[in-house]
């Protein structure tokens, strides 16, 4: 196993994708195996060394930047287990790169549908975030796909957890690990928000899943050092398009007719049937950064989406007819907009979407400023006013911003891009505007990205105390002495 013990020997560990900075740490280990993993982690255990686990670090809420302590590094465990074609289904290790994954399971023919749009990210990051994406409009987040999770604990003992075996009752959970020893935890008693996406604090409710509880723990509970994740078969072709309105009215209400069709053909099962795998925003300052990229990308319109609809030989023609009978009918810009049934296409509008966000990273680093993102989801019946909420505070400030991502979902990114020290001031300002505006709605302070180190005293504001307090007693039963992930989810000050 390499130790990295020197600072100038691992600096790109002490970051990730939030610009947080001043991360610091003692030492880096880069194991190779799970007993090695057992072993640091025992160690830190018995001397109370704080550890933070690192994936591939693009997070954008700081989960993986230590403040201390060591760091274990998931990058050698990147080794894909076992594909079973047959009952559809992989077993990976925790450090296995999404991108690699998703190519050797297409090769298989058949499909992992979660992808948050960076695809350099691990699965162990993935499951810890219960990372989620465009896609996930149709095919929902990480969490739908785990099946099994194998789990080190900061105690070096191990969790061999299979979905449907166990569940919490009357609030508990008590789990054996490999070694015997019993764990009994308390669940926190919050109840989940009504909103498609959710990745804000430990999973919750009556009677939860005990694979439930690490996915979307950030870190803090275990390692997750293997996945059994389901896999679909390989759809046969999709049908893709970016399209451009002139009118952002017309625009939200194709967006909502296409959800509503959408929601039926699942229902009723109906190939035939429009049924959006995604449904993606871009309003008008999006386009100006991805004109940077894509200098085709229209400027005279209000606002794009990117869709997409898996189609077959057979129904292709006659899905192509639905869209453009539906785009018709709201009044989209057919003439400058873009559609495609080839592969080649298809990926050059996923690199479009994602040309946006490494835009706008470009452009914060350019000021040496740290980019301001939301990433707030709302009720269905909430999104327009909290759209309006959103661009009404944006215009008055002044502050350049772009609002772009997963309309499907009712969870759209607001990204304030400041300038200098008062605009960011101001920025982080307008930032707790809209947490409290979301709260209010009903909504969720992190829909897909986490809370890590960036928003955890916005978790407190969304959960108070009492929850607060719920969520670290269940940290307890698996981390006693509090090591792991040490500043993501909640202050210090709550773990004493
Ligand atoms: C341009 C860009 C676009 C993005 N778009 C999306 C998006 O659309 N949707 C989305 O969900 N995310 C998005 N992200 C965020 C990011 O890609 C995800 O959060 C990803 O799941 C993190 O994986 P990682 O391996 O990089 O984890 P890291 O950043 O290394 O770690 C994230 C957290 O998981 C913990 N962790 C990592 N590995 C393990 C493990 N094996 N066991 C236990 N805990 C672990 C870390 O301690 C940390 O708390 C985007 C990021 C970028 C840079």
């Amino acid at each position: 196993m390499q130790v990295k013990t020197q600072q100038d020997e691992f600096q790109s560990y002490l970051k990730d994708a939030s610009n947080i900075v001043g991360g610091y740490a003692e030492k880096v280990f880069i194991p190779e195996n799970e007993k090695e993993i057992a072993e640091i982690l025992a160690e830190a255990n018995a001397k109370k060394i704080p550890v933070t686990i690192s994936g591939a670090r693009t997070g954008t809420v700081g989960g993986a930047i230590p403040f201390g302590g060591y760091v274990i590094s998931m990058e050698k465990l990147n080794q894909v287990k076992e594909i079973n074609k047959k009952d559809c289904f992989a077993v990976v290790q925790g450090g296995t790169i999404l991108k690699d994954f998703q190519r050797l399971v297409e090769s298989e023919n058949l499909f992992y549908p979660p992808d948050p749009t960076e695809w350099s990210c691990q699965i162990g990051g993935n499951i810890a975030t219960n990372a989620s994406g465009a896609r996930s409009f149709k095919y929902g987040a990480t969490r739908r796909y785990v099946r099994a999770l194998k789990v080190i604990l900061p105690n070096g003992e191990t969790l061999s957890l299979k979905r449907g075996k166990i569940f919490s009752e009357k609030g508990y959970i008590e789990l054996q690990t490999d070694q015997g020893s019993i764990i009994r935890a308390k669940l926190p008693t919050y109840r989940q928000p009504n909103v498609r996406k959710n990745t804000t604090g430990y999973f919750s409710g009556d009677k939860v899943d005990a694979v439930d509880i690490f996915i979307g723990s950030e870190g803090t509970l275990g390692v997750i050092v293997e996945a059994e994740l389901e896999l679909l078969p390989k759809p046969e072709a999709f049908f893709s398009g970016i399209v451009f309105f002139k009118d952002e009215r017309d625009l939200l209400d194709f967006v909502f007719e296409a959800r509503e069709l959408s929601f039926r053909s699942r229902a009723e099962r109906n190939q035939n049937e429009i049924d959006a795998t995604l449904l993606e925003y871009f309003d008008s300052q999006s386009l100006k950064f991805i004109s940077q990229k894509f200098p085709e990308t229209p400027q005279t319109v209000s606002s794009a989406i990117f869709f997409e609809q898996e189609t077959t030989q057979d129904n292709e023609d006659l899905l192509l007819e639905k869209w453009n009978a539906l785009l018709e009918k709201h009044n989209a810009s057919l003439e400058i907009s873009w559609f495609t049934t080839n592969e080649q296409d298809r990926e050059k509008m996923r690199q479009f979407r994602h040309a946006l966000p490494v835009a706008v990273n470009e452009r914060i680093a350019r000021y040496n400023q740290r980019k301001v993102g939301t990433d707030m989801a709302v009720p269905d019946e909430n999104f327009l006013s909290f759209l309006r909420f959103y661009k009404i505070k944006l215009e008055e400030s002044g502050i350049d911003y772009v609002i772009f991502g997963h309309i499907g979902d009712s969870h759209l990114h607001a990204n304030l891009l400041p300038k200098n020290e008062e605009e960011a001031v101001k920025s982080r300002h307008l930032y707790g505007r809209f947490i409290a505006q979301a709260i209010m709605l009903g909504g969720t302070i992190s829909a897909e990205h986490g809370i890590g180190k960036h928003k955890r005293k916005y978790l407190y504001v969304q959960f108070g105390e009492r929850y607060l307090n719920e969520m670290v007693a269940m940290k307890k039963a698996f981390d006693p002495h509090g090591i792991l992930g040490q500043g993501n989810l909640f202050d210090a000050k709550f773990l004493n």
